[in-house]
């Protein structure tokens, strides 16, 4: 099988290391349960300059590196490779954060993973005139049977893949969000994700 696997708060625990950003640079006090929205400048409530800062910040290299693995990630995604699966990690972030993005997989002994920079959220981009180095068009032409992503705004990345299993990683910011149809399915846990896909 072919499985698409996002990155952020897929892998890793990006918006925790948000959380600590936004009261360490700005004084926000929000609890990681507490981030509703997909969007952290609402979520932090944030001005478009301290937003930036936010972005920025998160991006660095040596904070990107630091993020912490979403516990079972590393272990399920060798699993699928093992069984001779192909994995994508298909993230969002521009393509300046490919280098230490690229070396948080291989740290984190998934050196067989793809890895590719897509523009998932147009002009939400905190870089300006950012660059990606998978184009839309050539994203379209890839296919795949299983994708494991947590944020609504990417869920249109799958409308031309109809039976495409679509499983959600529970976040809070996704949690009142509707799944778009039947083959959509919130899972708590990796292992959850796992046991589904074992049945698919
Ligand atoms: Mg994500």
């Amino acid at each position: 099988m072919r499985i698409y696997v996002d990155f952020d708060d897929c892998l890793c625990e990006t918006a925790k290391a948000f959380t600590v950003i936004a009261k360490d640079f700005f004084g926000k006090d929000v609890p990681y349960k507490k981030v509703r929205f997909f969007n952290l400048q609402q979520s932090f409530d944030l001005t478009d300059d301290e937003y930036e800062k936010l972005m920025l910040e998160g991006h660095r290299p040596e904070v990107l590196l630091s993020y912490d693995e979403t516990p079972g990630a590393v272990a399920t995604l060798n699993k699928w490779i093992d069984e001779g699966h192909e994995v994508s990690v298909i993230t969002g972030r521009p393509f300046s954060a490919y280098e230490p993005s690229r070396q948080w997989l291989d740290e984190h002994d998934l050196k067989r993973a793809k890895l590719f920079c897509l523009n998932k959220y147009g002009r939400d981009s905190f870089i300006k005139n950012s660059e990606f180095n998978l184009e839309l068009e050539d994203y379209y032409k890839m296919t795949f049977d299983i994708a494991v992503e947590d944020s609504p705004m990417a869920f249109k990345f799958f409308d031309h893949m109809p039976d495409l299993k679509v499983y959600v990683v529970d976040r809070p910011w996704n949690q009142e969000c509707e799944l778009p149809g039947d083959n959509y399915m919130r899972c708590m846990s990796w292992d959850e994700i796992d046991e589904q896909v074992k049945v698919v």
